[in-house]
């Protein structure tokens, strides 16, 4: 099974004590990188497990949670973006596309045998369907299709960090279970046991989500790349926008632009208030640097980063993208420089 992280212990309590009586269909929701699939999992484990524990936990020694483990288990699916499945990577290099980042709606249709068919050791069947939000159009409708026509023992686990984009005929056929962000002494004590040097600052420029935050600090690629464009933009005046953007031209542009992001919201912030988020330890730099900029440009240069980010996904150029938006950068600062 997954660990089950302390910040999430009691709401590991709440999902076992709703087991007594299931919905067709539950929607598990909260932010991003705090452990809310590890639960989805551990819960369909304990859920067709033969022998759980008192406190709900798979007892990881019977048939059912053997196949679990090896991702074999008969009475369950996990439906995920081709993008978020362990691909092989010969595979991916013939056909010569990129995985795809939705859930398509031949995915769906793949269930129908698995969902008609009955279960295989007489309990329940589960599918989970991870993130939920990235179900395109069609997907989405041919879920709502089967939540519509429930089969008994046939549970539908949906897993989202943003239930605003689920359809809301889909929303009102799941009960939902929030798993909530961590407070950050638990988020840091954690990351501390994991052996992370610095939590607080990973877990600030996390949004305080610690699997996130434990993912930053084990990336040491993205570290460099992510110092290189922070050492970079605290000194506007001295900036090669070019030069950066030829610099970070292989780096992952969703993680650049949101870098750049939390920069700058950062910088709104210590205009606005004199507090920051994502970098407590340039507090007193962020707070100079805003003061030289108009707080309307900054607002502008925030929404081209939105744009940004949206076409980072499929970007034709990552180079000439980011020699775009660091060029902008160093543009708001450039009245104050001149
Ligand atoms: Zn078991």
């Amino acid at each position: 099974m997954k660990e089950i992280y302390p910040w999430n212990l009691e709401a590991w309590r709440n999902l076992h004590e709703m087991r007594a009586h299931l919905p067709n269909a539950l929607l598990i929701k909260g932010a991003s990188g705090i452990g809310k699939l590890d639960m989805a999992l551990n819960f369909t484990q304990s859920l067709l497990c033969e022998a759980p524990t008192k406190d709900g936990l798979p007892c990881g020694e019977c048939n059912s949670c053997h196949w679990f483990d090896l991702d074999t288990h008969p009475d369950f699916r996990l439906v995920q973006p081709d993008s978020l499945a362990v691909l092989d990577d010969n595979a991916e290099k013939e056909s010569g596309k990129k995985p795809s980042r939705e859930i398509s709606v031949d995915q769906i249709r793949d269930l129908a045998n698995f969902a008609n068919l009955s279960s295989h050791l007489g309990g329940y069947r589960v599918i989970l369907i991870h993130p939920a939000e990235s179900m395109n159009k069609n997907s989405a409708n041919a879920v709502l299709k089967t939540l519509e026509e429930p089969t008994e023992k046939l549970l539908f686990i949906l897993v989202t960090h943003k239930p605003q984009q689920l359809l809301p005929t889909i929303l009102s056929r799941c009960l939902s279970f929030t798993v909530n962000t961590p407070n950050f002494d638990s988020g840091s004590a954690w990351l501390k046991q994991q052996g992370v040097t610095d939590p607080e600052l990973f877990l600030a420029q996390a949004g305080f989500a610690p699997l996130q935050a434990r993912h930053l600090a084990e990336d040491e690629v993205g570290s460099v790349e992510r110092n290189i464009l922070l050492s970079t933009i605290q000194r506007p005046a001295q900036m090669d926008a070019l030069l950066l953007a030829e610099k970070l031209q292989r780096s992952a542009p969703v993680l650049v632009i949101q870098c750049l992001q939390q920069w700058c919201y950062d910088l709104a912030s210590a205009k606005l208030t004199g507090q920051v988020r994502y970098f407590p330890a340039q507090t007193d730099l962020l707070k100079q640097l805003s003061s030289n900029i108009s707080y309307l440009r900054l607002l502008g240069y925030q929404s081209e980063l939105l744009t940004a980010k949206r076409e980072a996904f499929h970007p034709l150029n990552p180079k000439l993208q980011f020699e775009s938006i660091f060029l902008a950068y160093r543009q708001m600062f450039t009245s104050s420089l001149a």
